[in-house]
């Protein structure tokens, strides 16, 4: 079967128009022939509602009604999407995590998927329909609904894509792709083509939440691509996060010769030559740092014409 997952994130549920637009780009996989597996944040904002809501009950709300009470966010958005397909004249269901069943493991707020049940999902694919996939949460052993923390809809498309082995997992934002930085912050942004997952993971715990850390783990453990891509805008397809990228890294050096200068540079396993493309860490780095100390010397020290551009 060549399944693909979609992630749909609260940017791109935000509003019914854009509701509308995501079914449609559902509908271009579905006509290429795809099985489609559909994952869905809830409508961007309404997390934060509804933990708001928590605290004005009580400062010290129960973890596991908090669980209950956030999941309900994607709940809206998945039957929203549903709905607007079957208003297209295809098949197509909300899958509530507890459904599927989708299990987890751990903490109330923070568990971690660890298995998906196939069954049900793949015989509702066979007979065409196209799930839709409540991203963020779970059930654990005693039957709870359970929350893999803020942005976990990420982690559940990664999952699904691993659980059944799909051809493409693709992640839908509001931005055109992995960038240097965040492009909404810095119009100088460069979008990445492809990085590894150890500077995608570095970059999401330094704050990117383009992608959620945790997810970021369960795709190098996995092995799982992602491809990142704008429900607004039509771009090329270009791969975010690969792994034919993985040994890639960057180290910080301290030059005794040039004391006030930053230097970065580059190993790699598979590269004699210092690799000059697309390299993440050097750019967020100087992006920090120039904010910091626009006057300071950057030096990447592999003769990256782009770099230099972009200084
Ligand atoms: P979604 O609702 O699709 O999950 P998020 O709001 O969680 O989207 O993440 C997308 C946002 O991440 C973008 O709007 C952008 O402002 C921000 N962002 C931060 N750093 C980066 C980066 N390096 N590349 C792309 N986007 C970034
Ligand atoms: N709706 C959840 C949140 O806002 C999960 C997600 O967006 O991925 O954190
Ligand atoms: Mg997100």
């Amino acid at each position: 079967m060549k399944i693909v997952v979609l992630k749909f994130g609260g940017t791109s549920v935000g509003t019914i128009k854009k509701i509308k637009r995501v079914a449609e780009i559902i509908v271009g996989y579905k006509k290429k022939n795809y099985k489609v597996i559909v994952v869905s944040s809830a409508m961007s904002g309404a997390t934060n509602e509804l933990i708001k809501k928590s605290f004005e009950i009580s400062d010290n709300f129960s973890d596991s009604e908090h669980d209950v009470l956030v999941s309900s966010g994607e709940q809206v958005s998945c039957s929203l999407i549903a709905g607007r397909l079957i208003h297209r004249g295809y098949k197509s269901r909300s899958w509530l995590s507890w459904q599927v069943p989708l299990l987890t493991v751990g903490a109330h707020k923070n568990s971690r998927i660890n298995l998906i049940n196939k069954n049900k999902i793949i015989k509702y694919l066979k007979e065409g329909g196209i799930p839709i996939v409540t991203g963020f949460q779970g059930i654990n052993s005693q039957n709870r609904i359970t929350t893999i923390g803020r942005g976990g809809s990420d982690a559940t498309a990664i999952m699904l894509a691993k659980f059944f082995k799909a051809e493409r997992c693709i992640i839908y934002t509001d931005v055109e792709g992995v960038f240097t930085t965040d492009p909404n912050k810095l119009k100088k942004a460069k979008k990445i083509r492809v990085i590894s997952y150890e500077e995608m993971l570095e970059m999401a715990s330094l704050g990117a939440k383009v992608m959620q850390p945790v997810s970021i783990q369960d795709a190098r453990l996995n092995r799982i691509d992602i491809e990142v891509k704008s429900s607004f805008i039509k771009t090329d397809l270009y791969k975010a996060i690969a792994k034919n990228y993985q040994y890639l890294h960057w180290e910080k050096f301290f030059d005794p010769m040039q004391p006030n200068a930053f230097h970065l540079a580059t190993k790699s396993k598979h590269r004699k030559r210092w690799p000059n493309e697309y390299s993440l860490t050097p750019f967020y780095y100087l992006n920090f740092l120039l904010e910091k100390n626009p006057t300071t010397i950057y030096d990447l020290g592999c003769g990256d014409n782009s770099f230099k551009k972009y200084i």
